[in-house]
């Protein structure tokens, strides 16, 4: 059988090439490699897109959360509370900016924070709650926000793999502070590189992003504060600008694959399909099954048909030995620890066409044996 890959960038470049072209030999041509038309054009068009007032692009979703802790002035003795359950660097900006991680188990339907546990976490110190919008659904916001209004806590959304998902209509950056995205390669809009953008209703919050990921800069030699070099270069803007008007239909094609894997793969025993709760439009940046028995021979097997599956994410960020020192081993969030033992992550991506997920479910049924 033919490898499908988790994830086809080269597909998707094909079905556009002539935009993304035009958009590269544009810059070049303009050389204007920093700044300028191309950011602010994708700035506006990624803000009306996602619905606030403004964006401000950066130089990766790491970034992003890390710009929008510091201007919220998160520091050492802070606490800001997420989810184990995600990747590395939602919790890297919080202990680069010497303020200490609280974890929160998920919810073992949505793999999002579980807001009913989020009230006993919060102590004196706590200053911002970071729900991830996990696999591209929407965490429960309106009770997140709740619970944020009563404890006078910032919220910031890691929208980093939900761009254009929804909930009761409105899309991420409509209830937080702000709400940070990824435009790595193989996020929903992704560049030919890295990026990532602020997007925010703030715009006290946005000026202050803008001037920090510039250097501290109010003018081109003149800096009130020390900042950082933490922008989106122009090529990635105008290769995002092409890329964009293409999102919803390409999310929307994401869905269309969802709803084959779902259909097939509801009743087979020993597989658990998504649960999408239905105040919300994922956009299945991940499609994450939970399979019964040996998991990573499952997956081994899977891979040996030429499926491209994979695991997001093994390790409970709890675990990780970088976060060794919060102390929290095997056993502090359960629910979190059962899903990174039995998830798999099925090929997803416009592009594919519905031969190609039938024989990942076939490839996935067949593999089921090797656990
Ligand atoms: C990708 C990702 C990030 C980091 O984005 P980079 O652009 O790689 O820095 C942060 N949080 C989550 C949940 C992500 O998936």
């Amino acid at each position: 059988m033919a490898k499908i890959p988790l994830v086809d960038l080269k597909a998707q470049y094909e079905s556009i090439k002539p935009e993304i072209d035009a958009a590269i030999q544009r810059v070049i041509a303009n050389t204007s490699f920093i700044g300028g038309k191309e950011v602010s054009d994708f700035e506006n068009a990624f803000a009306a897109f996602q619905r606030t007032q403004r964006c401000v692009g950066v130089a990766s979703g790491t970034a992003a959360i890390y710009l929008v802790l510091k201007a919220l002035g998160v520091g050492p003795g802070d606490e800001v509370i997420t989810t184990p359950h995600t990747f590395i660097a939602t919790v890297e900006p919080i202990e680069l900016l010497g303020a200490k991680t609280v974890f929160v188990d998920i919810d073992p339907q949505t793999y999002n924070i579980d807001p009913a546990q989020i009230e006993a976490a919060i102590t004196s110190r706590t200053r911002v709650i970071m729900p991830v919008h996990l696999y591209g659904q929407i965490a429960p916001m309106e009770a997140i926000m709740e619970i944020a209004r009563r404890h006078g806590l910032s919220v910031v959304e890691d929208a980093a793999q939900a761009h254009g998902a929804e909930r009761n209509g409105q899309r991420a950056g409509a209830w937080g502070a702000a709400a940070c995205f990824s435009f790595y390669p193989g996020k929903n809009l992704g560049a030919y590189g890295d990026g990532g953008a602020v997007c925010t209703n703030d715009a006290a919050l946005a000026d202050k992003i803008a001037k920090l990921r510039d250097h501290g800069r109010t003018s081109k030699y003149a800096h009130d504060e020390i900042g950082y070099g933490e922008r989106l270069d122009s090529l990635q803007a105008a290769i995002l600008g092409a890329k964009l008007p293409h999102l919803d239909a390409w999310n929307a094609g994401r869905r269309a694959v969802a709803a084959i894997y779902d259909a097939a793969l509801k009743d087979v025993p020993g597989v658990r399909t998504p649960h999408v709760d239905p105040a919300g439009l994922p956009i299945y940046h991940i499609y994450c099954v939970q399979v019964e028995g040996d998991r990573d021979s499952i997956l081994k097997a899977l891979n040996g048909r030429g499926v491209g599956a994979g695991i997001h994410y093994p390790i409970p960020c709890h675990l990780q030995g970088a976060m060794a020192h919060g102390g929290q081993g095997v056993g502090s969030f359960p629910v979190s620890e059962r899903a990174a033992a039995a998830i798999l992550s099925l090929p997803i991506y416009a592009e594919m066409s519905s031969s190609d997920a039938e024989a990942v479910i076939d490839a996935l049924i067949e593999s089921l044996n090797a656990g």
